[in-house]
């Protein structure tokens, strides 16, 4: 029995929120909060008479604590999911503590407007004590670690496909394949087709927020940064076929690396297609990526959000999207002696998730495991209290999970690595 607060309800909330109707054991008691009412309220009508799992919608603007508070204490929550945006993270896990109740995330939180002074000064210590710059980073929500603690409540931080399962996969290997672990490459494979020249597979802000910072990579105990998609590699992924990847940072580096300092390499590479790549670096030099206001015919407008605004909504590329996901981790390292590679991942179709939950499988890879990493902490299976990513909690029961609701993970113990790609 137990009571849960989703926030948000675009793609990848939806999964989630099926996924929990699915499991109406545990989810017995669901509420869907968004800013756009409407939308919650579709999902409800969907699921109505098709799962035992009580649901109410509310409308929320999760910018506001005193507004969060007021659900919460109506709702009263065991754990509150925020599928919404990164933006709100910090708010919805102070409302969180204040009410006292556990929360879990898929993204690492970044400032909407990095420009605003309080931010650009933490962010610029960063960037110089770390080295990378992207504008996500842990260390905001890392700060909430003690008082989550204290209050003997969990924050599980980043718990999607990556960050999320990619976390897990490291944990599964060091547990089961490995006595050590020294380099990893996570890879993140989307092959589906939507047929659109441009659109993102989830909310197009963050995701363009993401592909247009520099990359950067952990070696030997420090960051190194580089131009945003100067390495490139060709890699043939099973299920989908070759496609270019392009070395991007990404938030688990950060956690892998304090969590595993054994390994000594950690990079991650996404594959993207050419009409991807042109049409970004388009709106970059118009500066349609820009986070800072401007005045338009009167009225302030954010360009990024503006070109949001023109995009399609990643919930709406389901019926459209064809291929699969192939995302996992390679690893090389040793065990009983003896040097060994290994490589973990999951392939994850399009058109499947669409017959099965009405969303393509980016939404699907991520709604799934923010699912199975609730059940984890209602379930009483993960315990240990604090702001957490997933590779601080036993993988087995979280992969077990998610092999049994529809994200199974396939190994090879004689991968291609990413540098017998070089020749
Ligand atoms: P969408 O844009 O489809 O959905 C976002 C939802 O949040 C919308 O319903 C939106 O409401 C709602 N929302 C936005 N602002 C607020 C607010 N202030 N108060 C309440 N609700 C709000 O995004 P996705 O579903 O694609 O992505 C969700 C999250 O998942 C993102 O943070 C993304 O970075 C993360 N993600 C993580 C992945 C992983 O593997 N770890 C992979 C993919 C995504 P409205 O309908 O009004 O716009």
């Amino acid at each position: 029995m137990s009571r849960v607060i989703i926030i948000g309800c675009g793609g990848v909330a939806q999964v989630a929120i099926k996924k929990c109707c699915q499991n109406s054991e545990i989810f017995t008691d669901l509420c869907i909060a968004s800013r756009t009412l409407s939308r919650c309220e579709k999902v409800k009508n969907e699921l109505e008479g098709k799962t035992k799992t009580n649901i109410t919608v509310r409308k929320i603007d999760a910018e506001y604590v005193d507004d969060l508070l007021f659900l919460f204490n109506d709702f009263k929550p065991d754990l509150v999911m925020n599928l919404g945006m990164p933006y709100q993270n910090l708010i919805i896990m102070d409302a969180c503590l204040i009410y006292g109740c556990h929360y879990l995330d898929t993204a690492a939180y970044e400032p909407e407007d990095i420009n605003e002074p309080i931010w650009r000064e933490k962010y610029e210590k960063r960037v110089k004590e770390k080295g990378f710059t992207a504008y996500f980073d842990y260390s905001y929500q890392w700060e909430y670690d003690s008082k989550f603690k204290e209050k003997g409540l969990i924050a599980l931080l980043g718990c999607g496909f990556d960050p999320g399962v990619s976390q897990a996969y490291v944990a599964y290997a060091r547990k089961h394949e490995f006595d050590r672990i020294d380099t990893l490459d996570i890879l993140d494979c989307n092959g589906g087709d939507h047929g659109y020249p441009f659109a993102t597979n989830f909310n197009p802000e963050i995701n363009l927020r993401e592909v247009s910072s520099a990359g950067a990579y952990y070696e030997n105990g420090k960051w190194h940064s580089i131009p945003a998609m100067s390495i490139h590699q060709k890699y043939v992924f099973d299920g989908v076929g070759e496609k270019d990847m392009y070395l991007l940072h990404h938030e688990e580096i950060e956690s892998i690396a304090k969590n595993y300092p054994e390994i000594k390499r950690i990079r991650f590479y996404m594959t993207f297609g050419q009409s991807y790549l042109t049409h970004m670096k388009c709106f970059e030099n118009v500066g349609l990526l820009s986070t800072k206001p401007i005045m338009y015919e009167g009225k302030e407008i954010v360009p990024i959000q503006f070109l949001k605004a023109l995009l399609p909504d990643p919930a709406s590329l389901g019926p459209r999207t064809k291929g699969k996901t192939n995302i996992g981790c390679i690893f090389k390292g040793v065990k009983d002696g003896k040097e060994k590679t290994y490589y973990i991942y999951n392939m994850c179709d399009h058109e499947q998730s669409y017959k099965e939950v009405g969303s393509q499988a980016v939404s699907y890879t991520t709604g799934v495991p923010a699912m199975c990493g609730a059940m984890m902490i209602l379930k009483g299976l993960w315990t240990t209290p604090g702001a957490k990513t997933v590779e601080e909690y036993d993988p087995d029961p979280f992969i077990e999970a998610l092999d049994k609701y529809g994200l199974p993970k396939t190994e090879s113990y004689n991968p291609v690595m990413v540098e017998d790609n070089d020749r």
